[in-house]
């Protein structure tokens, strides 16, 4: 098998979970793997294959699908989480074994498989085929650690309500933890997707993280010591956005939603520099509707100029008239070409709800966050975020978790009015740097970027 594969170059499979937030890491991944000269074939679910907004990208990428059993209509055609992953976990290994047939049998054969840590049985796959198996996590070396724990049972669900002490992390109080550890019982399927991400991981070849040495050093050596084969290869951004080259729409991702890019470089570019609020939620957070109520008075009591990403489906919930009344200081749009409206001069600060993909790019263009966490990881990032990185601050929530419109208001005037806000916007310029340093030529994640890329190569000599 090894002689056979010796005469092409190395051809890896990079197969991402069916979700905006995990597609766009893996995809940037793909495009740096390519451009080290590794052939890739990028993988996901029939459906969003189908969906994805082919004008949101002039990739040269090969893209391929499995199914989930959902070719139609996705997770939302589900009739809960629960049975979209039994489903998609039933037909996925199957397809993409019948992929990985398809590919050998075109003269296209796959040497290693790149796989999203959502989907472990990827790696059985993988093995089967004689490949190598690299798992791709695409949350913070911070939360990996605490997932871990709960996977070795050395934390114990549910959690109770004390501090927690995890070697490489600052203390962490019960509301810095993932969501999905507390509120046990009400999303348990995909608490055990987190949890199962490590329930075979000593047996990918390598474990790539989604984040840079210089961000998390204490974790990252520690997770090091327990999984060898962890390499910190992010963040997983173009770095031509980091240089502000934003024309080049090759380095962008592809979006399941519509981006009204023009919209919004239009509105920003006659906006003074340091203005403006971008507000993001992110491609899954549901908000309920008396949150976007504070979050809309919030804003334009602020006086501010703001843009703020609505998607389609949570529209109906702004307050009557708010757009017409907001039209000198707001734009509204359902998708925005995120990194192109952070590396924006205009834009001041950003509200996010702090997936992980919005934290690092905040962070990377030196943007300081206003945190406004809602489930899963996000309220640990955004505990780094105010307390290691500051970089930014966390909105206070009231005794029903709302973050009320006064809260909103007063984080707006601390980071684009105060000095504290000066002194944060000077750390998210400090963080910029480092992510720079981190992706250059020397740089620690380029370096084990390059160091990977040939031995993919190299193993079948
Ligand atoms: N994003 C975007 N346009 C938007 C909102 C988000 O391009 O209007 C991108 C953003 O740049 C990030 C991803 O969508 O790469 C969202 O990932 P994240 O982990 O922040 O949140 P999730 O959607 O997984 O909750």
């Amino acid at each position: 098998m090894g002689k056979e594969r010796k005469a092409h170059g190395a051809h890896c499979l990079v197969l991402s979970f069916p979700a905006q937030g995990h597609i766009n890491p893996l995809l940037q991944f793909s495009k740096r793997l390519e451009h080290k000269g590794v052939k890739v074939t990028f993988v996901t679910t029939r459906f969003i294959t189908n969906s994805i907004n082919k004008e949101s990208s002039s990739s040269t990428i090969n893209i391929e699908a499995i199914s989930d059993g959902f070719d139609q209509g996705g997770m939302a055609a589900a009739e809960s989480h629960e049975a979209y992953l039994e489903r998609f976990w039933q037909v996925g290994p199957e397809t993409l074994a019948q992929l990985l047939d398809k590919l050998d049998n075109s003269g296209n054969p796959v040497d290693c498989v790149v796989y999203d840590s959502f989907m472990p049985w990827a790696l059985d796959i993988a093995k089967k085929f004689g490949l190598i198996g690299a798992v791709f996590l695409s949350q913070s070396n911070a939360v990996n650690n605490i997932y871990y724990h709960v996977h070795q049972g050395k934390l114990k669900l549910p959690l109770s309500n004390t501090q927690l002490l995890l070697p490489g992390l600052p203390p962490l109080a019960p509301h810095d933890m993932p969501t999905f550890l507390y509120a046990f019982g009400t999303n348990p399927a995909f608490r055990n997707v987190l949890v199962d991400q490590f329930s075979n991981i000593k047996r990918a070849d390598w474990v790539l993280c989604n984040t840079f040495y210089d961000l998390e050093p204490e974790v990252t050596d520690w997770l090091m010591k327990i999984l060898p084969a962890v390499r910190t290869i992010g963040p997983t951004i173009p770095s031509m956005f980091l240089d502000k080259q934003l024309e080049d729409d090759k380095c962008y991702g592809f979006s399941i939603f519509k981006t009204e890019k023009e919209a919004c470089i239009k509105w920003l570019d006659d906006k003074p520099n340091g203005s403006v609020v971008y507000v993001s939620f992110g491609s899954v957070a549901v908000l309920d509707s008396e949150q976007m109520e504070e979050i809309a008075f919030g804003l334009r009591n602020s006086g501010s100029y703001f843009i703020w990403v609505v998607r389609a489906s949570e529209e109906e919930k702004l307050p009557k008239d708010f757009l017409n009344a907001s039209n000198e200081k707001g734009l509204v749009v359902t998708w925005s070409p995120q990194l192109q409206v952070l590396a924006h001069e205009a834009v001041g600060c950003f509200m996010t709800h702090c997936g992980w993909n919005s934290t690092i790019e905040a962070l990377s263009l030196g943007v300081p966050a206003i945190a406004v966490p809602h489930m899963s990881d996000q309220s640990t990032n955004a505990k780094f975020i105010m307390d290691v990185w500051e970089m930014g601050i966390i909105a206070s929530v009231d005794e029903k978790g709302i973050v009320r419109q006064q809260a909103i208001e007063n984080c707006i005037r601390e980071l684009l009015e105060s000095d504290r806000g000066k002194e944060i916007k000077r750390n998210a310029n400090k963080w910029k740097t480092l992510t720079l340093d981190a992706l250059d030529e020397g740089g620690s994640s380029n370096k084990i970027l390059k160091s990977l890329s040939p031995s993919w190569f190299i193993l079948f000599l």
